[in-house]
């Protein structure tokens, strides 16, 4: 049976795209649906806006630091719109390059909505379409819980396109989404409050750093109310009343405009035409295995939308492990092992490895050492502000194996993702501890931690 394509890709994101460009290099004829633009949640609404807007909120420290070195005060105010211009300027600029990408590696691109009429058939925007080997990657959505009044806040879809500047804003979620917003907006001036319904934010990360960044976020002037359900939204003249139950009873939080909804993400799946098939569904995602597969032999599904673990490096890794392996005759999987992340708060997070708490599950309290260091970054001793940095090591006794690395501090994303090499490799504490520190710095804190 002659198809329309070797492999037909539903969605245009990060997973998508690279899976589409790397079996097209193995010379198959492929294609990609995508509705909206090319790029996915990350390009468009997620790690890319999201982390031009975090440059855009850091800028006061920088003046206020400044005046500490001798500068003279910087008088300056952030002009909402023009960052709100600018950044989907990049972002069209991107989806641009998505486009040429596609082009130039005989990619063919349909500017529509896939949905699957049979395993190897497609309704592409009204247009028949066949495929002998099908990849979903159509990512995820903002959760919007049953909660009375919920279409009153906006989600981070939204928040890109935002006019004019809130000056006040509910933020509901401890999540990456929630805490990163939360710091973004009260850097630029807004005032922020975060309401969570447990005692902390940032579940499932190491516990010393979501302590440490709880309470700087607290004291950078973000108020976070805990152990709260939301009851409701509602709308009046002056923006968005949150009603929420706490420990202490009721209270009512008053948004200028929009309170943002951060509780979660969940797979895309409306309207894909999935009940065609033999595709099956494991607590709402699309349930594969390592390699990728579907219950349906010749559909495969990456990233989000298979609710793994949602970040667009690992989306490209399982798109690239899935495309070598179906059309670059390898076998390969994506390993989830020593997968490094981060948290664009400010102070930033990064982590990769074990957790304290996840690895006393495994080894036993006797089985592991911690190591710890909290000191003031230089740059902050001029100007006095007690900002901190907090880094932290997890040793596996028996081998030396270090298992877990966590940091909470400037440039933490970018001293973990080389700390995550040596992870990857098997590092020990006697080869960190071997390792010549970089002078002065605050990464070579994690070569001299004794
Ligand atoms: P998360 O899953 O990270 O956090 C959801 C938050 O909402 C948690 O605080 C959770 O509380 C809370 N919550 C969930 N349901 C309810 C409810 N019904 N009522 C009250 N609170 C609720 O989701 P996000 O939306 O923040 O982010 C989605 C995903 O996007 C992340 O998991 C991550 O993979 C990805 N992402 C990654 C980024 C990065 O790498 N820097 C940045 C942004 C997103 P509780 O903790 O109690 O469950």
């Amino acid at each position: 049976m002659s198809y329309d394509f070797d492999l037909f890709v539903i969605g245009g994101g990060s997973g998508g795209i690279a899976s589409a460009r790397r079996a097209a290099q193995y010379g198959a004829r492929v294609a990609v649906a995508e509705s909206w633009q090319l790029g996915g949640t990350c390009v468009n609404r997620g790690c890319v806006p999201k982390k031009l807007m975090m440059y855009a909120s850091r800028f006061p420290i920088k003046f206020e630091a400044a005046v500490g070195y001798g500068w003279s005060p910087v008088q300056s105010e952030l002009d909402w719109d023009t960052l709100i211009t600018r950044v989907n300027a990049e972002v069209a600029r991107l989806n641009g390059i998505y486009e040429r990408m596609l082009d130039n590696s005989k990619v063919t691109v349909f500017e529509a909505h896939a949905r699957f009429i049979d395993a190897h058939t497609l309704d592409v925007g009204g247009q028949t379409v066949t495929a002998d080997k099908i990849l979903i990657a159509v990512g995820g959505t903002p959760v919007r819980p049953p909660i009375p009044g919920i279409e009153h806040a906006i989600t981070s879809d939204e928040i890109f396109n935002l006019r004019p500047r809130p000056e006040r804003i509910v933020i509901l979620g401890g999540g990456y989404i929630g805490c990163e917003f939360a710091c973004i907006l009260n850097q630029i001036g807004v005032e922020v409050t975060q309401i969570i319904r447990s005692g902390q934010i940032l579940r499932g990360f190491d516990e010393d750093i979501r302590t440490e960044i709880q309470a700087a976020m607290e004291v950078s002037g973000i108020r976070m109310i805990t152990h709260a359900e939301v009851t409701g939204l509602e709308k009046t003249d002056g923006g968005v009343t949150v009603s929420v139950t706490t420990q202490d009873g009721e209270a009512h939080i008053v948004a200028d405009a929009v309170s943002l909804a951060a509780l979660g993400r969940k797979p895309k799946l409306d309207n894909l035409g999935i009940e065609n098939t033999k595709v099956e569904l494991a607590a709402g995602a699309i349930a594969v295995d390592e390699y990728s597969r579907t219950a349906e032999p010749n559909i495969f599904a990456v990233g989000d939308c298979t609710d793994r673990m949602n970040l667009t490096p690992v989306a490209i890794n399982e798109g690239r492990a899935f495309a070598d392996t179906e059309f670059g005759g390898q076998s390969r999987t994506m390993s989830y092992e020593n997968v490094p992340t981060a948290v664009f708060t400010t102070p930033e997070a990064a982590t990769v490895g074990l957790t304290e708490a996840e690895a006393i599950a495994k080894y036993g309290e006797d089985g592991i050492t911690i190591y710890r260091s909290r000191f003031r970054p230089m740059f902050y001793t001029l100007p006095n502000i007690p900002a901190k940095t907090l880094m932290k090591l997890i040793v596996h006794k028996e081998s030396d194996r270090v298992i877990g690395a966590h940091m909470v501090g400037d440039d933490a994303a970018e001293i973990i993702q080389g700390v995550a090499i040596a992870l990857k490799t098997g590092a020990t504490k006697a080869n960190f501890d071997a390792t010549v520190g970089i002078h002065p710095s605050a990464a070579e804190e994690f070569v001299t931690m004794r």
